[in-house]
């Protein structure tokens, strides 16, 4: 109610404010809002995806140039060549989201700095573009009769299109594909685990980028009606940049905030405009160091300082509400590893590794480190190929595919140390565990918003279910980081079963917690069990392996060493000597066990 109270209130503020403005003025408002809107697109790429992109001013000159070129050259109405302008500017978006499919971080950022350059280079040699001086005569865009040459009427076509643009990215955001998009940027690998096309979703926020700059880069040229290189340079990239750090980045509404912000202080400091760089560089430096969120996190980084001042509030897990036991199937098999060698450069880190781990069973990986334990699960949940060798599961074959394929075919793995999305809550990443569509499920954003709307309710339903299950109600709207360590490896877990597995990959999960955690998840492991679902269990807790696990297989060196019961396999002389060197003479029963508890703790 407040919300909707809110909204009503910046609504009317924003339609009245023209009645209080001069000529000069409400040509800053037209100006501030075409940046607000630029400032969202580079926000939803940068700030959400986490995909440096510098290209997002060349997006706004595409779009410009493109309704420029249209018009006056090939004599076609405003809005046909603004639409086809908006669409080169998506196409764009696409092309410099390709490189980003092979690289990221500051390389990303070199390679679409240059091809902003490229574009400027262009539109100032090229005939076609009106070279250094630009091109004048775009005609005033018609809408049935109203003057739109003039700054106030074309004030309110600019707040309509602002509008529907914001709340599109707010849905965007606040919705399963935002969450992806934001999973991705804390830790691609862990995302494309729990099922997102990493590829894909890259592409789709160089779209979102193209889309909000062609768009901004339309009501450019309608409302100056004049395009020039200078407008699409670097300097205005880096002023850009600096709205959306200082707004904050991974905020919708900060970028917009921080664009109106910088946009009147550059119309104030227009005399000293050199000034006006260094102050910019000098303000964004500083934000990064003191308020990485931007302005739009600074309260939250408030209530934490206080919270922190007092003390803060000691989480308790719940207890785990077990699963409904599942007929237990017989004869099949979940997963059937055959004769996989896994190579680094010189290092064989597994040697023609078989196992077969009939549906249904607990099966435990036991070895020193370094035996490979750690890479056959990368192997078996598509995070490395192998080099040699076959993995199928449950009869089909499944080498070498992408982690999100994998994911969709039931594998869900947990990680060693823990990969945990940290600026996402503890509900957000089970959400991301749940969400099971594919990426190109996302047309019915543009189509069909309110399924969106209706599938992210649904999601919302099973997350409470399986957060009472994992007793996390306590944590649901934490943090990760802010948890025990104790609580997060329950989180990973109730995050991996989120994904309704038939595999169930988990890598030391017993890492870290105090004995009656380990007892707990011990219960836990054996419920999921019942209910159908195979795990394949890591573990260097002898106590844990010996009274859980149906069947162990011993790794050393990369090789299978020994295979079967528990008991049998704790006494294989193999087994022995691997833990603890040949020095050891023939073991009784318990000191080989204890010893090898001793050898592994
Ligand atoms: P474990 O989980 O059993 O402790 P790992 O599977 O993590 O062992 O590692 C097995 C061997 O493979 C180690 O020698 C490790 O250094 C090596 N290794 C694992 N991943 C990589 C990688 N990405 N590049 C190079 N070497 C690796
Ligand atoms: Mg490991």
């Amino acid at each position: 109610m407040k919300r909707v109270a809110l909204i009503a209130i910046a609504a009317v503020a924003a339609w009245l404010l023209p009645y209080g403005l001069g000529g000069y003025a409400i040509h800053v408002a037209d100006v501030a809002i075409i940046f607000a809107i630029l400032a969202i697109g580079l926000g939803l790429t940068m700030g959400v995806a986490g995909q440096i992109n510098l290209a997002q001013v060349a997006f706004f000159g595409v779009g410009a140039y493109a309704v420029a070129i249209l018009t006056t050259q090939a004599g076609l109405g405003f809005w046909t060549a603004a639409v086809l302008a908006i669409l080169t500017a998506v196409v764009f978006g696409v092309l410099t989201g390709i490189p980003a499919l092979r690289m990221q971080s500051h390389y990303l950022g070199i390679v679409t700095l240059g091809l902003a350059l490229a574009f400027t280079n262009w539109v100032t040699n090229s005939t076609i573009a009106g070279r250094a001086e630009g091109i004048s005569d775009i005609p005033v865009p018609p809408m049935f009769g109203v003057d739109l040459s003039s700054g106030y009427l074309f004030y309110y076509v600019e707040l309509v299109v602002f509008a529907i643009a914001l709340a599109f990215a707010l849905f965007v955001t606040h919705s399963p594909l935002g969450r992806r998009l934001r999973a991705m940027r804390d830790d691609d690998l862990a995302a494309g685990a729990l099922g997102a096309e990493i590829p894909l979703l890259r592409m789709t926020a160089f779209v979102l980028s193209g889309l909000y700059g062609g768009l901004a880069g339309v009501l450019y040229a309608g409302l100056i009606r004049f395009v020039a290189p200078e407008t699409f340079n670097i300097a205005n990239m880096f002023l850009l940049l600096a709205m959306v750090i200082i707004g904050g980045r991974s905020s919708i509404l900060g970028c917009v905030v921080g664009a109106v912000a910088l946009s009147l202080v550059r119309e104030a400091l227009l005399d000293a405009s050199g000034y006006a760089q260094l102050g910019y560089g000098l303000v964004v430096v500083l934000v990064v160091v003191f308020a990485p969120k931007g302005l739009a996190g600074l309260p939250g980084q408030i209530r934490a300082l206080l919270r922190r001042r007092t003390g803060g509030s000691r989480a308790q897990l719940g207890a785990f509400l077990p699963y409904e036991p599942a007929p237990a199937a017989s004869g099949e098999v979940a997963l059937d590893v055959r004769e996989v060698t896994k190579r680094f450069k010189g290092l064989v880190a597994l040697d023609k590794v078989s196992l077969t781990v009939p549906t249904g069973q607990i099966r435990g990986v036991v070895g020193p480190n370094g035996s490979g334990k750690t890479t056959l699960f990368n192997v078996v949940s598509g995070f490395y190929d192998p080099t040699e060798g076959s993995v199928e599961l449950a009869g089909r074959g499944a080498t070498g595919l992408a982690p999100y394929r994998l994911s969709l075919r039931g594998v869900a793995r947990t990680f060693q140390n823990l990969r945990l999305f940290e600026d996402l809550s503890v509900r957000e990443n089970l959400l991301l565990g749940l969400d099971r569509t594919r990426t190109t499920w996302i047309w019915r954003y543009a189509v069909l918003p309110w399924k969106v709307l209706g599938y992210e309710r649904t999601l919302h339903r099973r997350t409470a279910e399986l957060i009472e299950r994992f007793g996390l109600s306590e944590v649901a709207d934490a943090e990760p980081r802010s948890l025990p360590y104790g609580i997060q490896r329950r989180i990973e877990l109730a995050r991996a079963m989120a994904m309704s597995p038939s595999l169930l990959l988990l890598d030391e999960p017993a890492a870290g917690l105090n004995g009656e955690e380990v007892r707990q998840l011990a219960d836990i492991v054996r419920s999921i069990r019942d209910s159908g679902v195979t795990v394949i269990i890591i573990e260097h807790n002898m106590g844990l392996v010996m009274s859980l696990c149906d069947q162990v297989t011993v790794l050393s060196s990369g090789r299978v060493i020994a295979d079967g019961p528990p008991a049998e396999v704790a006494v294989h002389p193999d087994v022995v000597a691997a833990y603890l060197g040949d020095s050891m003479a023939a073991p009784t029963e318990e000191t080989a066990e204890a010893a090898v508890e001793e050898a592994t703790r």
